[in-house]
């Protein structure tokens, strides 16, 4: 499944570049026919940097942010973004101490802040970093838990978002369904690969794909 890679770079900044192997994989909610490895814009701190200062332009502006929910290892991105709003001559942050945190899971797979930063959550102008929208229940999950302890939820951007989500929110995302070629996402139930008795290459996870044969 590996021998035809190909990668799609952003027009505006070769640079930013995800690669997708095209296969047969599963996410926990859904099946895909591509991969895609975003996994250098994550951990390539240069690369990381100027992911940070394309997701900081709708921003810098007009959005005030005190704090950054990073979900999907989006945490070095959040970084840089946070230093480039608090930094940037021209942001409606600048001066403002911007922190960076993630939800954990709990036991029952909720999302939960630990007590220590809720004081970073509530009240508090929030920015929501994901890798990957591809069903959008990953999202709701986000925003449900910057409600529940009391976030005024003010953008989510995303590396990927897949065009067919639906959000409440304005989605500032680096890459679309529409920038990868023959991309399809399917329901479990009615995928077209399973139907045709193709078997499964790997599991995706926030951490890249796993695989099983
Ligand atoms: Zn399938």
């Amino acid at each position: 499944m590996e021998t035809n890679v190909f990668s799609v770079s952003l027009a505006k900044n070769p640079a930013i570049t995800i690669n997708i192997t095209p296969g047969h994989f599963t996410t926990n909610n859904a099946h895909t026919n591509n991969y895609l490895d975003v996994s250098n814009l994550k951990s390539n701190t240069a690369i990381a940097m100027d992911v940070a200062q394309e997701f900081a332009i709708p921003y810098v502006s007009n959005t005030f942010v005190d704090t950054i929910v990073c979900m999907e290892k989006m945490e070095v991105i959040g970084a840089y973004l946070a230093q480039s709003l608090s930094q940037d001559g021209n942001s409606v942050s600048t001066g403002n101490k911007i922190y960076v945190v993630s939800p954990i899971s709990n036991a029952y797979g909720n999302l939960i802040f630990p007590t220590s930063v809720v004081e970073w959550i509530a009240g508090k102008s929030v920015l929501l970093l994901m890798a990957s929208i591809s069903s959008g229940r990953t999202l709701s999950g986000g925003i449900e838990c910057i409600n529940y302890y009391g976030g005024k939820l003010v953008g989510v951007s995303a590396l990927y978002l897949a065009s067919n989500v639906r959000s409440d929110m304005t989605i500032y995302p680096l890459f679309t369904s529409e920038d990868i070629p023959g991309y399809k996402l399917y329901s479990t139930n009615e995928c077209e690969l399973c139907k045709n008795g193709v078997k499964l290459d790997a599991i995706i996870s926030s951490e890249g794909y796993t695989k099983l044969q």
